[in-house]
């Protein structure tokens, strides 16, 4: 295993804020929500992600909003959740380390496979890209449609097996898989424009896999880059029909 064992400890050993009145609709507990969001993007910036973008986008969208009324109290603590359906929304550091990574800006048209709870999406948006994603689940991606358009996120969801990419959407500068792939899909590869980065968490899909970097130059050319050992749920298979 290649890079930086330190950030699966992390992800386990997450930092909880606890405070059950946070989310009510008190001027004061907005406060508090405030607080929590600012405590977990300074937690972010102290582990090294940098990008002004990508760190103002974590402070502006409300990641409570994204969690199961369950685990609100635990919204912006540094670890993963779960959102239903065997599923989570991914921890708030890998979130802003890929984010980073993909060096999105305003006008990119992006695609993301495994919107989740749409919290990675919305990240993208808060940027002003063209967001693309898709989710395997009919009620995630539904869901997840719901919640970004009720929060004024703008992102086309489509449920579908994100295995194939957007064909009609392609090419893209940035592509964001958020689930663990047994191997790099071809099709994906295919979609990214000459100058294009994408994110892909390859290995074990039930252990740890490597997050990769690939980056395709001005030729059209790829190449792969391993960044650090992570741990994300399978990207699954579509039934066949
Ligand atoms: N990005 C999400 C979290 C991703 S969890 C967020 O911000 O909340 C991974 C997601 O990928 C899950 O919702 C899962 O259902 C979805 N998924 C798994 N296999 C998939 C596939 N083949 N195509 C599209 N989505 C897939």
């Amino acid at each position: 295993m290649t890079g930086c064992p330190r950030h699966i400890a992390l992800t386990l050993a997450g930092l909880a804020i606890t405070a059950p009145s946070l989310w009510s609709q008190e001027p004061r507990a907005a406060d508090g929500v405030r607080r929590a969001r600012e405590a977990m993007v300074a937690l972010i910036a102290s582990r090294g992600v940098k990008d002004s973008a990508t760190l103002a986008a974590l402070r502006a969208v409300p990641r409570h909003e994204f969690v199961p009324a369950d685990y609100r109290n635990e919204a912006y603590a540094d670890h993963p959740l779960p959102i239903g359906h065997g599923q989570t929304i991914s921890q708030p550091y890998i979130v802003g380390y890929m984010t980073e990574l993909a060096r999105p800006r305003a006008g990119m048209k992006v695609l993301e496979v495994g919107t989740g709870s749409g919290y990675q999406a919305a990240i993208l948006s808060r940027i002003g890209c063209e967001v693309y994603t898709i989710e395997i689940f009919d009620a995630l991606a539904t869901s997840a449609r719901d919640r970004l358009k009720r929060l004024g996120y703008a992102a086309t969801v489509r449920q579908g097996d994100g295995h194939f990419g957007w064909p009609e959407q392609a090419p893209f500068d940035a592509i964001l898989v958020t689930a663990a792939a047994g191997y790099i899909p071809p099709a994906l590869v295919e979609q990214l424009k000459p100058g294009g980065r994408m994110l892909i968490p390859v290995g074990n899909v039930y252990g740890v896999q490597n997050l990769i970097l690939i980056t395709k130059n001005a030729r059209g050319e790829a190449s792969t880059r391993t960044l650090l050992p992570v741990r994300f749920v399978p990207l699954l298979r579509a039934p066949a029909r």
